[in-house]
């Protein structure tokens, strides 16, 4: 079997299908992912990564397509991670008639990833963590992370990202309520798109007056963009403004109090792990069973059980 250190070796000279491979390992946490993460990290934290977050038919993956085109232009690697379970992506292929992203996904230059869906666990924010990272120490320059805004698990995932673009559209009264429930607060950029369509700026009225009214978080004044995806109207400004609000981020110290914050996350989830683990391994089936008969017969009731079986080998059987 090819270990994963001969996978890292070839990973990084480019090839696609070691990329993809060594993904699935530390999506996953298969067998070798420690190692996988052990040989990267000093890698990590030279990526640009953007997040990108809105309802369904917000045109999120329209807008994913004209970034990643316009960040190839002045990157040599660019990778999409998909979080989204409707995104017409599947393990790299695009399905759809998304003929500008097709074009790109021919592009030796260009990575896409979706991630699978792994329930409510608050496994999946882990999981897309270690594919960022990954992406990240093997030289993507651009990453852009693609998420469905709305329960607690993406905005988990997009607490992994240094920008964090909120993407809303003209008339969409209710979503804009829904930004304002939660979103709102973890928008780096707002941005209405299809601003072709009738009702453009009352929707930058809107959320301009929206932004006025919550306590700011910090001194960035997150602006209010229109874009059109489709013709590519207003992508180059958007790019200008995650460019502005990363030297604002760097400078200030935002983003190192971000990949703080993330890391303390995940090793507070490494402890929890190996916790559980080392517990998994005291427990004694043949002495839980005698002390479930003890229980059974009255001698002890089941909290008094555990009790005893956490405090030794001899807890239960000898009385
Ligand atoms: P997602 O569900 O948020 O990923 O949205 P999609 O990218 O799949 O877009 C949903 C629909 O909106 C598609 O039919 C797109 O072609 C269309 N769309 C996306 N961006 C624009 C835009 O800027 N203007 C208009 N008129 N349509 C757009």
């Amino acid at each position: 079997m090819i270990t994963p250190e001969a996978l890292l070796e070839r990973a990084r000279s480019g090839e696609v299908a070691p990329t993809a491979r060594l993904l699935s390992i530390v999506e996953n946490d298969e067998p070798g992912a420690e190692r996988v993460v052990r040989a990267t990290f000093p890698d990590v934290g030279r990526a640009i990564r953007i997040g990108i977050t809105g309802s369904p038919g917000t045109g999120k993956s329209t807008l994913v397509a004209a970034l990643l085109a316009a960040y190839r232009r002045v990157a040599s690697r660019v990778a999409v991670v998909a979080v989204d379970p409707s995104s017409p992506y599947t393990g790299g292929a695009i399905l759809g008639d998304r003929i500008r992203m097709r074009e790109t996904s021919l592009d030796r230059g260009v990575f896409i990833r979706s991630m699978s869906n792994r329930g409510a666990s608050g496994g999946l924010a882990r999981a897309t963590g270690r594919v960022v990272d990954l992406l990240d120490a093997l030289g993507f320059e651009v990453i852009l992370v693609e998420t469905v805004g709305a329960g607690q698990q993406e905005i988990d995932v997009i607490r992994l990202v240094d920008s964090v673009c909120v993407l809303t559209i003209p008339g969409a009264g209710d979503d804009i309520q829904a930004i304002k429930a939660g979103i709102l607060e973890i928008a780096d950029v707002l941005v209405v798109n299809k601003a072709d369509k009738p009702g453009a700026d009352q929707a930058v009225k809107e959320l301009t007056q929206m932004l006025t009214l919550g306590e700011p978080r910090n001194d960035w004044r997150p602006p209010v963009l229109r874009t059109s995806a489709t013709t590519g109207d207003g992508i180059d400004e958007l790019v200008a403004a995650l460019a502005r609000h990363r030297d604002w981020a760097r400078q200030c110290g935002e983003t190192e109090r971000r990949h703080h914050a993330a890391m303390r996350t995940e090793i507070e989830a490494l402890m929890r792990e190996r916790v559980l683990r080392d517990l998994a391994r005291r427990i004694d089936a043949t002495a839980v069973a005698a002390a479930a008969s003890r229980v059974l017969q009255k001698e002890l009731d089941p909290y008094d059980a555990a009790e005893l079986l956490l405090a030794g080998p001899e807890g239960v059987s000898t009385t």
